[in-house]
């Protein structure tokens, strides 16, 4: 019994496979995000400022991206921010730490209170269709961890939209 040769052709092709994967990162941080990333440690959020156009960058990358000077000068900026924009996520994400975030829920860029640039979080303790840009949030922590769970509204009122336009 000769075996045939193979024509190529398959009458029930495999499209596609699913593989859990997993990725480690070892990262060294330098010196600017070591500070923040320490600062977060005490519930705090330090940015630095640019010498020369005096932006507060957070999370601080050890220099002004517009400037192209060092950056040294510490700032703690927050704990409260803004709400610059936002979209309604209606996917649940497979990523195993939401598996207990019901969909939809809002995710914003937040311009903390002192800071030039808006980082991202997620908002929650109000509907998410009441969410809006100029709202005023503040940070929910993490039991146990040094990062912020997500953002919820102070009840203050909302931002003028001059005192955010340039983070949107
Ligand atoms: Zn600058």
């Amino acid at each position: 019994d000769e075996p045939a040769p193979h024509t190529g052709e398959f009458a029930d092709p495999v499209t596609g496979i699913v593989v859990p994967a997993r990725l480690d990162y070892v990262h060294t941080p330098g010196r600017a995000q070591s500070a923040y990333i320490k600062a977060l440690e005490e519930r705090r959020t330090v940015g630095e400022r640019c010498p020369s156009c005096r932006k507060v960058y957070v999370p601080p990358r050890g220099a002004c991206p517009t400037c192209g000077v060092a950056t040294a000068e510490q700032v703690e900026v927050g704990p409260r921010g803004t709400v610059t924009t936002f979209c309604i996520v209606n996917i649940k994400a497979a990523h195993t730490a939401n598996l207990d975030i019901e969909v939809p829920y809002v995710y914003a860029h937040i311009a903390l209170d002192g800071a030039d640039l808006a980082l991202h979080g997620r908002i929650a303790g109000i509907p998410y269709d009441q969410v809006r840009m100029g709202l005023r949030v503040e940070p929910v922590w993490s039991e146990g961890a040094r990062h912020v769970d997500h953002y919820r509204p102070t009840g203050e009122p909302d931002a003028d939209y001059d005192t955010y336009k340039e983070l949107v």
